[in-house]
């Protein structure tokens, strides 16, 4: 998965397309990523004590990484990743600007 946690990306398509934020977790089994403040759910919680409310809370649903693109730190552009894989590591390259990220 080209995709990590702390990456900038943009979202591509859905109700926040667009919207841009950081990737707070990446899911490279199921290809998907959480992104701050994009694909907000209600979800509703119980009372989990006697005398306390339940309440609703907005949370980040994940997204298919088909849907965001990393924007370059460099170029601050959205772009595609590519890999160069040198004998020492395997470095993520912007495909604009060829910057490592
Ligand atoms: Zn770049």
């Amino acid at each position: 998965m080209k995709v990590k946690k702390g990456d900038n990306v943009i979202v591509l398509s859905g109700k926040d397309k667009k919207k841009s934020g950081k990737v707070l977790q990446a899911m490279p089994g199921v290809d998907r990523v959480v992104v701050e403040g994009v694909n907000m759910r209600k979800r509703h919680m119980r009372p989990r004590k006697q005398g306390e409310k339940g309440q609703i809370i907005d949370v980040e649903a994940p997204m298919h990484i088909s849907n965001v693109m990393v924007i370059c730190a460099s170029c601050k552009k959205p772009t595609r990743i590519g890999k160069k894989i040198n004998k020492e590591s395997k470095n993520r390259i912007c495909k604009k600007c060829d910057t490592t990220l």
